[in-house]
């Protein structure tokens, strides 16, 4: 079996049970796993120099919609609230083909490639023009991501009073029909899996009370994840109470949307009661906070959800609201926003890579991801802190303070993808080509 040493690194964060810190220190990689991590190790395979550089387990997304990468920064949405900001974006995608979700989500994965993420997830809610979920799949498969997509879906469309043209919403019993398939045709439950699907109605309005019971009840059989956005803003917590008579923790728990294979993106607006729930029932958060700040959103009160025993991660959110999806800078604004809602003192810059590697993983059902320790699948982010945005840092493995954002080189289940800032499984340059002509032919259209 293949074996790859990293020797010598500065400092690895292990992000084990002990949160050990170590200097000077080895990786060793066997086959797609950690076979040891100390000082002093050994190996005939392939050597990496860790000199000068930082070790963290692969950075977690728990959040995405990689199709968005088409339609960043569009005017007429850039300051636009939730609502005004959806109808300005829903007949654009309703363009979308195969050809646009595939380009899409390769170029949305090298992007988090590149900024220390191994293992991505992504809610795919709309299928226009013969779009599925593989297309974003086969995307994952050959960057070689670890990816768990959710196959999303909207059914309630303008003709019934929801907000998505009725183009972009489908029939429930079909929506149902394609999650059966696309679990039994792409979900790998096994350890070091690189594919795990996830069912995923967009939200508590976009569907029918029947559909997130359904989706719930289905996904349980399968043995499956559950994901969805929860209690977003103010809005969203008014239409709860004016729709369904309740707050969106409780019509969650009614329908089977709690437990710890359940995870809500945004609970920007969870109280003190929802977080005591989702503490008990051990469901996840997937916490976008720069989505949250571009939408005006809030600050999700996350202290209080870490310190009540809540798994939280991190996640990017769709690039037609962040519309940066580097996920280490994420983390530093996870980091700044919990200071600015609780003083200086309230999140440590390790303590935001945690939720934003091991935090992650757990929230993904993943505890064999998120850790450097021997056992555990080989994501590893490598930082070079002897750069212009590190120079001068009197602890550089506090990376969140100074930098660098992006990686030098990042593994993934042992094989290499960024090597020297690069990403080495595709042709970067040519994808961007690809890319920049299907977003130019959007906007002329
Ligand atoms: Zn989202």
């Amino acid at each position: 079996m293949t074996e790859i040493l990293i020797q010598n690194a500065d400092t690895v964060l292990t992000m084990d049970d002990d949160r050990r810190v170590l200097h000077g220190a080895d990786v060793l990689i066997r086959g797609g796993e950690i076979a040891a991590v100390g000082q002093g190790l050994q190996t005939g395979g392939e050597v990496v120099s860790g000199r000068g550089c930082v070790l963290t387990p692969g950075l977690v997304n728990t959040h995405h919609h990689l199709y968005q990468n088409l339609t960043r920064a569009v005017p007429g949405a850039q300051d636009a609230l939730l609502f005004g900001w959806l109808q300005r974006l829903y007949p654009i995608w309703a363009r979308f083909t195969p050809d646009e979700m595939f380009v899409s989500a390769q170029l949305g994965l090298a992007e988090l490639a590149l900024s220390g993420c191994t293992l991505s997830s992504d809610h795919l809610y709309l299928y226009p023009n013969g779009s599925r979920l593989e297309d974003t799949i086969h995307a994952a498969r050959e960057i070689g991501l670890r990816f768990h997509p959710t196959r999303g879906a909207m059914s309630i469309g303008e003709s019934d009073g929801g907000l998505p043209p009725d183009s972009l919403v489908e029939n429930e019993s079909a929506i149902l029909d394609d999650m059966i398939r696309v679990v039994d045709g792409f979900h790998d439950a096994s350890e070091g899996s690189m594919c795990r699907v996830g069912l995923a109605p967009c939200s508590p309005f976009s569907v029918s009370r029947e559909l997130m019971r359904d989706a719930a009840l289905l996904a349980r059989d399968k043995g499956v994840m559950l994901h969805t956005h929860l209690a977003e803003n103010d809005e969203d917590i008014a239409y709860s109470q004016e729709k369904f008579g309740c707050r969106p923790g409780q019509y969650a728990e009614e329908l089977g949307w709690t437990g710890d294979d359940v995870w809500h993106a945004h609970c920007v607006k969870l109280d003190a009661q929802e977080i005591d729930l989702f503490s008990r029932t051990r469901t996840g958060v997937a916490h976008c906070p720069c989505s949250n700040c571009r939408l005006g959103s809030g600050i999700a009160p996350v202290r209080a959800m870490r310190d009540a025993g809540v798994p939280v991660g991190l996640g990017v959110d769709g690039s037609a609201s962040n519309d940066m999806a580097t996920l280490s800078a994420e983390a530093r604004q996870a980091m700044l926003l919990q200071r600015v809602a609780n003083g200086a003192d309230a999140m440590s810059a390790y303590e935001a890579l945690e939720i934003a590697t091991r935090g992650g993983a757990d929230v993904l059902g993943r505890p064999d991801c998120g850790r450097l320790e021997p056992g555990k699948r080989a994501d590893v982010a490598i930082w070079d802190t002897t750069g212009v945005a590190s120079s001068g840092s009197w602890d550089p493995a506090a990376l969140l303070l100074a930098g660098p954002i992006q990686v030098k080189h990042l593994f993934v289940e042992g094989r290499q993808i960024v090597r020297n800032g690069e990403v080495t499984t595709l042709d970067l340059p040519r994808l961007l080509e690809r890319h920049r002509s299907l977003a130019r032919k959007l906007i002329e259209d």
